[in-house]
C-alpha cells in the first residue's frame, strides 16, 4: 500500500479495526501487570553478573573531586567531555559495569544494532573525528566509541568501574556531597550528575519452575558466548545440535533470533505480542559521502532528526529513513497536505487513520515475506504504531520460512506457562530445549534516585523522594530545591525522543554551561528557589501531553505500565525542539541567575 494512494477505510472497516485492536489487547492484559516479572536479583543473581570483566578487589577511596558523575553510558560520557570543555579537572565517573558504554556495555547480543542513524545517534563524532562504517551501527562499534570518547576527554582517570553509589549527602558547611559506595569508598564532591539509566536492570519473567531448569539460561543483557561460541556478528558454532528456546519479541529479539536460527539445531521462538517490524535497509556509510561533511555536519543532522521525528517541519529530510518516514506520514496526514480532499469525517481521526495505514503496511509486510499464512497471521501487530517500540529487521520475519525455526505463540497462556528441568511449557504444550534465552526486556527505572536505590538526603538531612512525595518536583528536570549541586540527567520534568541521546546531549551541555557560570560568578551553590521549581512543576502539569487515554487502549507492554498507565505524564509538552530553545534563552537572558548562590 502506497502512501501516495492512502486507502480510504470505510466506517465498518475502522470499527472493525478498533475493535480486533481492542480485543489483542484484553487478550493480553495480565491481572499482576507489572507483578508478573521477577528480578533478576538474590536467587536470580546470576542473570545480571557481569560476564564480560572480572571484578577486582580494590582499596576504598577517601578523598575529594569537584565534580562526579553516576553512570558512564552516553549521559554520563557526555557530561564528562562537556565538563572537561568547560574546563572542569578534577572528575570521576562511576558506574556498576566494568568499563564505559552503559547498555552497549550491557548488551552484547549477536545482531546488535542500533536503529537510529549512527549518524545521529553516536554523540561527538565531529569530536572524536569519527566517521561511523555504517548506517545502523553495530553495538562493538557504538560501545568502541563511547570508550573512546572516554580516552578523548580523560575520563579514564580517575574512574571507579564495578562500583554502586549506595548515598549521597549534602553537607551545608563545606557546600559539599558526601558519597558512599558498595566498595567502602567514601568521598567529597561538590557537583554531582545522576545519569543512571531507565532500562538497567534486567527482568525474568516469573514463570514457575525457572528455577528447576537443568539445561542452560541467560539474558540477551549478559550473552554467554562461552556456551554459544560466535560473537556480535553471529557464528554460533557451539549451537549446533542444541534445541533452543527464545522467550520474547521486541527490539532485542527481533535482532538476536536470525542469529540464533542459522547456528541451532532447532529455535523455538515464544512469542506473546508480535513486534511491528519494518524495512531496515542497513549499508555501509559511503566514504566519499563521508569526505564531502563540512563541520558542523552532526549538529544539522541531529538537528534535522528531532525536528522531523517530533512532528516539527523540515525543508529536507536529511536522513530519510523508517522513523521520519512515518513521522512526516503522520505529519501530512494531520495538516491534510498528503490528500485535500479527505473527508470532514475522517479529518476527525486523522492521526488514527495515519497509524491505521502505517500499521496495514507493516502487517502487509508480513504477508509478503512470510510463506506460510498461518504463521504470517501470529506475526502481525494489532495495535497502534507506538504502543511499543517499533523495529526494523531485514531479517527477521524471513526467519519464520525456515524449517528448523517454530513460532509458539503464547497469548493466549499470557506468555509462557512454566519450565521444567528440560522444557518450556505453553498451556498443555511441552518444547524440549538445551537452553532458553530470554530476551524479555528490563525493569523500568529500578536504577537511581526515583525508586529509592540510591537516597539521596539534601540540606538538613531531607530525603529526595520525601520532597517528592506527592511526585517530583525540580526546574527544568535537572535539580530540585534543597539538593543544591545535584543534576538529574533524564526524562523527567524534561524532554522526550526516540534518540534519547540527543537529548542528553542537550542536558549535558545545558549542566556544563551552568557550573561553568557558577565558577565564573564564584558561585558555589547552584540550586532553584522553591518559586522558581513550583513554576516549573505548574508549567510541566500544564504542558504535559494527555497520553493516557492512547496508553490505557494500547497493548500492554513497559511503555503503559503492562496495560496500567501512569495518570500523569512528566514530559514538557512542546517538546524537546521548543525545550531546548527555552533552556539556551534561560541561560543567555538572566534565568541562570536566579539558581546561583553565593554562601
Ligand atoms: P521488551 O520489554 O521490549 O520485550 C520483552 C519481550 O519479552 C516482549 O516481547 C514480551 O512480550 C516478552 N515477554 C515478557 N514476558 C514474557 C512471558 N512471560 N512469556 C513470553 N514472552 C514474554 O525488551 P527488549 O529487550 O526487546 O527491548 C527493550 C528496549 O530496549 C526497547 O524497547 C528499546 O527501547 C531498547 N532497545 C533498543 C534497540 C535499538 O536498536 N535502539 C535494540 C534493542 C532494544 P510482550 O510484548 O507481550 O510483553
Amino acid at each position: 500500500m502506497s502512501p501516495h494512494s492512502p486507502h480510504r477505510y470505510r466506517p465498518d472497516e475502522l470499527a472493525a479495526l478498533r475493535a480486533r485492536y481492542q480485543r489483542e489487547r484484553d487478550r493480553r492484559i495480565r491481572p499482576e501487570g507489572t507483578g508478573q516479572y521477577r528480578r533478576a536479583a538474590g536467587e536470580f543473581g546470576y542473570y545480571a553478573t557481569d560476564p564480560y570483566t572480572e571484578r577486582t578487589e580494590r582499596e576504598p577511596v577517601h578523598d575529594r573531586v569537584e565534580a562526579l558523575v553516576i553512570g558512564g553510558g552516553f549521559g554520563g560520557l557526555l557530561t564528562g567531555a562537556r565538563l572537561r570543555q568547560a574546563g572542569v579537572r578534577d572528575i570521576r565517573m562511576l558506574d556498576e559495569a566494568g568499563d564505559f558504554g552503559g547498555t552497549w556495555y550491557w548488551n552484547r547480543y549477536p545482531g546488535i544494532h542500533c536503529d537510529i542513524e549512527s549518524t545521529v545517534y553516536m554523540p561527538l563524532l565531529e569530536e572524536v573525528g569519527y566517521v561511523p562504517q555504517w548506517r545502523y551501527a553495530p553495538g562493538e562499534e557504538i560501545r568502541r566509541h563511547a570508550m573512546a570518547i572516554a580516552k578523548q576527554f580523560d575520563l579514564y582517570a580517575d574512574a571507579l568501574f564495578h562500583t554502586r553509589a549506595t548515598e549521597l549527602r549534602w553537607n551545608d558547611d563545606t557546600a559539599e556531597w558526601t558519597v558512599t559506595t558498595d566498595r567502602g569508598d567514601r568521598f567529597r564532591a561538590r557537583y554531582v550528575m545522576v545519569s543512571s539509566g531507565t532500562l538497567t536492570q534486567p527482568k525474568l519473567p516469573g514463570i514457575p519452575g525457572i528455577e528447576t531448569f537443568r539445561g542452560h539460561t541467560f539474558h540477551t543483557s549478559r550473552w554467554d558466548y562461552g556456551y554459544t561460541g560466535g560473537d556480535q556478528d553471529g557464528g554460533l558454532h557451539k549451537l549446533a545440535g542444541k534445541r533452543v528456546g527464545v522467550v520474547g519479541t521486541g527490539a532485542t529479539g527481533i535482532q538476536v533470533i536470525p542469529h540464533v536460527a542459522r547456528d541451532a539445531e532447532h529455535l523455538y521462538v515464544f512469542q506473546r505480542t508480535p513486534s511491528s517490524v519494518d524495512v531496515r535497509d542497513n549499508r555501509p556509510i559511503d566514504p566519499a559521502w563521508a569526505a564531502t561533511l563540512k563541520p558542523g555536519w552532526q549538529r544539522e543532522r541531529m538537528d534535522n532528526f528531532l525536528t522531523i521525528v517530533t512532528g516539527g517541519h523540515a525543508d529536507q529530510d536529511l536522513i530519510d529513513d523508517g522513523w521520519t518516514a512515518t513521522a512526516r506520514l503522520q505529519r501530512q496526514m494531520l495538516t491534510g497536505t498528503l490528500d485535500p480532499t479527505i473527508s470532514a469525517e475522517e479529518r476527525d481521526h486523522l492521526d488514527e487513520l495515519a497509524d491505521f495505514r502505517k500499521m496495514d503496511q507493516i502487517r502487509a509486510r508480513v504477508d509478503e515475506i512470510v510463506t506460510d499464512p498461518a504463521t504470517a497471521e501470529l506475526l502481525k501487530p494489532w495495535y497502534r504504531y507506538m504502543c511499543k517500540r517499533p523495529t526494523f529487521s531485514d531479517l527477521y520475519l524471513q526467519t519464520f520460512n525456515r524449517p528448523d525455526v517454530t513460532l509458539v505463540d503464547t497469548a493466549d497462556t499470557g506468555g509462557i506457562t512454566a519450565l521444567t528441568e528440560t522444557a518450556v511449557v505453553v498451556g498443555q504444550q511441552r518444547y524440549e530445549v538445551d537452553c532458553v534465552i530470554f530476551a524479555t526486556g528490563f525493569e523500568v527505572g529500578i536504577s537511581g534516585v526515583v525508586s529509592g536505590t540510591l537516597p539521596v538526603h539534601g540540606r538538613d538531612g531531607l530525603p529526595l523522594l520525601d520532597h517528592w512525595r506527592n511526585g517530583p518536583r525540580s526546574l527544568h528536570g535537572f535539580s530540585s530545591h534543597g539538593f543544591p549541586n545535584l543534576f538529574h540527567l533524564g526524562a523527567l520534568q524534561n524532554a522526550a525522543s526516540v534518540n534519547f541521546v540527543h537529548v542528553l546531549q542537550e542536558q549535558a551541555t545545558h549542566i556544563a554551561a551552568v557550573i561553568a557560570e557558577a565558577a565564573r560568578r564564584g558561585a558555589r551553590r547552584i540550586e532553584p528557589t522553591a518559586e522558581a521549581e513550583q513554576r516549573w512543576v505548574d508549567t510541566i502539569r500544564e504542558t504535559a501531553p494527555d497520553t493516557f487515554t492512547f496508553q490505557a487502549d494500547c497493548t500492554p507492554g513497559y511503555y503503559n505500565g503492562e496495560g496500567r498507565p501512569r495518570p500523569v505524564n512528566n514530559s514538557f509538552g512542546p517538546g524537546p525542539v521548543v525545550f531546548h530553545e527555552l533552556l539556551r534563552d534561560w541561560r543567555e537572558n538572566g534565568g541562570i541567575d536566579e539558581v546561583l548562590h553565593a554562601g
